[in-house]
């Protein structure tokens, strides 16, 4: 319901004046009895005056009784059954309430979801950490690789890659089965590799000059830096 325009609060027996502004019975009355004037007074909403003189009746003819009306006169206004309005609160309330619930069902979700972004980042930084290990020693690898190949360049040395009799290679081949297969060096396999293979070698008439002069080379390349041996 609307508010009176003097007390501010809720109307209480709404009266209305000729303007049409509506106001406490009570309110309106209090105000005109402060005027202090018996004839007129004026609206406290918008100031427009108003008689509120009655007439004597037994001076005017009775056919004009009808015209003559009070200016303040009684309102009866239709307030709509609060029912309806309890039940729309209450269909509001159980809706919030479910609302509520779900907020904090939402709300446990989102803390799981950030306790697995954490773990997960804390999982993605060991990993790069790990893989700039691998990519130092890998590197570290190589350069020895390619010093050990220089090498066996210069002392005129076939650099075979997987030489078992050629020790350092066999450390640097070592250190490699232990990186990851994509990590590993890639090296070319030599054109001049003999296959060894048991059916070769069960091919008679191999000329025992060449077996040895291939000991030879390899005892060579394992003597660098020792004293020579009298054989
Ligand atoms: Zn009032
Ligand atoms: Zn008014």
């Amino acid at each position: 319901m609307a508010d009176c325009g003097i007390c501010l609060e809720a109307l209480k027996k709404p009266v209305s004046t000729p303007c049409g502004h509506v106001h406490c019975e009570a309110c309106l009355r209090n105000y005109i009895v402060s005027s202090n004037d018996a004839l007129k007074s004026t609206c406290p909403t918008c100031r427009r005056e108003f008689h509120i003189a009655t007439p004597d009746l037994a001076v005017v003819p009775e056919k004009y009784h009808g015209f003559i009306l009070p200016t303040i006169r009684k309102l009866y206004i239709d307030i709509p059954s609060t029912s309806k309005l309890v039940k729309k609160v209450n269909s509001l309330k159980t809706q919030v309430k479910d609302l509520s619930k779900e907020i904090d069902l939402l709300d446990e979700r989102c803390d799981g979801l950030e306790r697995e972004v954490q773990a997960f980042a804390e999982a993605e930084r060991a990993t790069r950490i790990e893989m700039r290990a691998l990519q130092n020693e890998y590197e570290e690898l190589s350069y020895k690789y390619d010093s050990m190949v220089a090498l066996c360049t210069e002392t005129h040395c076939s650099p075979g890659p997987s030489r078992s009799s050629h020790n350092n290679d066999a450390t640097t081949s070592l250190d490699n089965a232990a990186l990851p297969v994509q990590l590993r060096p890639k090296r070319a396999l030599p054109k001049s590799r003999p296959h060894r293979s048991a059916r070769h070698s069960d091919v008679p008439n191999v000329p025992l000059v060449s077996k040895r002069q291939r000991v030879s080379r390899h005892s060579d390349v394992h003597d660098i830096g020792r004293p020579p041996r009298n054989e």
